[in-house]
């Protein structure tokens, strides 16, 4: 496409304020940029619930000018549209200069940066063409509501615009623009940046930056008292341990965690290759360009800790001791374990699970996973009939996923022995709670691609709404709560978007 952006365009006022407090932070940090025009966009997925966060009243989020705003053909008062510049290291190689390349910031309101992926070439497109296809951005569009609704953190999506406008990828699709939202889009990348070009100066600016906004009790720390950089690595580790946690409890394999991909809040961000597992397979690999596993499943707490290395390293010419840094590190080894145990023995429905219990909590949950992936069960199903089991006192749907039933009923056993342990007996309400019934599962994703590709947008809303409350029946709907049928093992999921 090489429509250029328009200039004395009337801009669109939307009624909102507009902060804009990354774009303060001068300009070696972005490029002042307008997201490029987009032929004929139409709507293909919108949420209201982020409509909401915004403060942005329904009758927007269907009127013909929101719709071209965020296409990138109307300015919006109030924004000031920009490209920021990060750095990072891809598949454990330090890859340089990295940096929105097919993203603007429109401004930040309410609290959120609001985002246009897909929106053209910027100075950091490097060798890419700025845009983004109507299939990944539908994957990140129901991706982001997916992981808001299992409570995960993650950065929202507004809406997804579609184009007839041709992209060449391996083979030529169609353009769509994804509008994201979060409270910063900053990665590790960003800090990374700075430290690598040698811009102290620059670095300190974008630590405080975070720090006041989004950590401010880094400056009252006791215990890196007087270094708040220190603070501030340790709290991402927190963070990140926690989200990557969670990663784990629900199946969720991101798939390029590169540290440009890392968000400094602990935001699950930037959905490309991700996938959520059918069968329980704890070595998966779901990115088709990653051929060394860097990425499997069970990498992933493994490479969150390494990645926050990066970080620390980034931060050590403001944090200013090795030692500091290090200790600040420290505390993922011991967050990431206890948060992913507690989401897991959540999952058994262990509410009194503690230090008492713990060892015969933690040998079941070894067996159970041992067993599910011995089994290759499918991970999600097996969770959602366990709840039912229990509220049901009886396990026959459980036991029919497993070939191997004798090893399947001595466990089922063992489990009973234990929730005869709790006091006030198990809770299945909460174990309802805890084990979603609805994820965005390859093949369900692909089909409301291929739908959405002849113009019906019907599968990406019942998606949508599916996958904004997952934990609730849906009755009517079990077709999407089922196992993915033998096609999916076929679908190629790639760092192509
Ligand atoms: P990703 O792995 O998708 O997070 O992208 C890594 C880097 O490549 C980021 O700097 C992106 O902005 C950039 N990038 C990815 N795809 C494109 C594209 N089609 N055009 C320009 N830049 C891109
Ligand atoms: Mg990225």
């Amino acid at each position: 496409m090489t429509l250029a952006p328009k200039n004395n365009l009337t801009t669109l006022d939307l009624g909102l304020a507009w902060h804009n407090r990354f774009a303060q932070l001068g300009p070696r940090f972005y490029t002042p940029l307008a997201p490029w025009p987009l032929p004929a966009p139409y709507w293909v997925g919108r949420s209201a619930s982020v409509a909401r966060e915004l403060g942005l009243n329904a009758a927007w989020l269907n009127s013909p000018e929101l719709l071209e705003v965020l296409a990138g053909n109307q300015p919006l008062a109030g924004t000031q549209p920009l490209a920021s510049v990060y750095s990072g290291h891809q598949f454990g190689q330090w890859a340089g200069q990295l940096g929105d390349g097919r993203a603007i910031l429109l401004g930040e309101t309410a609290g959120l940066e609001v985002q246009l992926k897909g929106s053209g070439p910027t100075p950091y497109s490097r060798m890419g063409d700025g845009r983004a296809v109507l299939r990944s951005s539908i994957r990140e569009f129901l991706c982001s509501e997916a992981m808001h609704g299992l409570g995960i953190a993650t950065s929202r999506a507004l809406c997804v615009i579609g184009s007839d406008a041709p992209i060449r990828r391996e083979m030529v699709e169609t353009a769509a623009v994804v509008t994201r939202v979060a409270p910063s889009f900053v990665r590790f990348g960003h800090f990374e940046h700075f430290c690598h070009h040698d811009m102290p100066a620059q670095l300190k600016v974008l630590a405080d930056y975070v720090i006041d906004l989004f950590y401010p009790a880094c400056r009252a720390s006791d215990k890196f008292a007087g270094n708040p950089y220190a603070a501030l690595l340790e709290a991402v580790s927190e963070r990140t341990a926690e989200m990557v946690a969670q990663w784990q409890s629900v199946g969720f394999c991101h798939g390029v965690m590169n540290t440009d991909n890392m968000s400094i809040l602990g935001l699950t961000i930037d959905y490309g290759p991700f996938q959520f597992l059918d069968a329980f397979d704890p070595s998966h690999i779901c990115n088709h360009s990653d051929t060394q596993g860097r990425y499997a499943f069970n990498q992933q707490p493994d490479i969150a800790y390494w990645n926050l290395f990066c970080l620390g390293q980034a931060l050590l010419p403001l944090i200013g001791d090795q030692a500091l840094a290090l200790e600040a590190l420290e505390s993922y080894k011991t967050v990431f374990p206890a948060a992913f145990e507690r989401r897991m023995f959540d999952k058994l429905g262990l509410a009194d699970a503690s230090a008492s219990t713990a060892d015969l909590d933690r040998a079941l949950l070894q067996d159970v996973l041992q067993l599910l992936a011995q089994e290759k069960v499918d991970y999600t199903i097996f969770w959602r009939r366990l709840s039912h089991a229990s509220a049901a006192a009886n396990n026959t749907l459980v036991l029919d996923l497993f070939v191997d039933r004798a090893a399947a009923e001595a466990l089922l056993l063992r489990y009973s022995e234990r929730t005869k342990l709790i006091p006030r007996g198990l809770t299945a309400g909460l174990m309802l709670k805890n084990n979603p019934k609805f994820i965005l599962r390859n093949h369900l994703g692909e089909q409301a691609i291929q739908s959405a590709k002849e113009k019906d947008f019907s599968q990406v809303n019942t998606l949508l709404m599916l996958l904004e409350s997952p934990y609730e029946e849906h009755p009517g709907f079990e077709d999407f709560a089922g196992f993915a049928p033998d096609w999916a093992s076929s679908i190629e999921i790639s760092c192509s978007s």
